[in-house]
């Protein structure tokens, strides 16, 4: 993927408009109830981002449902925008949210225990469970806290 890949979205009202440069190929979705209950149903799906550049932030509500991550959303009409870490950079955004998703293959499903039976799993993806992921943060916040 070129360092070069600079793609625009924006979230259903307009008000809050994005640029991002896209850092991996590999979309991910996230089973866990959290995000099904969130997006309204389904994972939420995500594209891994850096140098995010964001206008109409005023427009943007954050909600905290953990001690660790927090969830942004237009609080106008109430699009998905991001899962992050509370006070972190924002690394990943919602697809939905680009005007052009070519080029993108489902690579990693995460909280896999959590995901619905109506729901097929995406061949070729990696699998985790929430036990897995759990697992993943308990290092990362260890890590973060030394
Ligand atoms: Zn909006
Ligand atoms: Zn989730």
């Amino acid at each position: 993927m070129a360092d070069s890949d600079i793609r625009k979205g924006h979230c259903l009202c307009g008000a809050v408009t994005l640029a991002a440069r896209i850092t991996s190929d590999g979309i991910m979705a996230c089973h866990c109830q959290q995000c099904q209950r969130w997006t309204g149903g389904g994972p939420l799906i995500n594209v891994r981002v850096a140098d995010v550049a964001l206008s109409g932030e005023d427009a943007i509500t954050h909600v905290r449902n953990s001690e660790w991550g927090e969830r942004g959303f237009c609080g106008t009409c109430g699009s998905t925008l991001y899962w992050r870490m509370q006070d972190g950079e924002i690394s990943s955004l919602a697809i939905g949210l680009f005007d052009d998703q070519s080029g993108w293959t489902m690579k990693e499903e995460i909280f896999t225990d959590r995901r619905p039976d109506w729901l097929p799993h995406f061949d070729g993806a990696s699998q985790s469970t929430e036990a897995e992921e759990f697992a993943k943060l308990d290092k990362y916040l260890e890590g973060d806290a030394s």
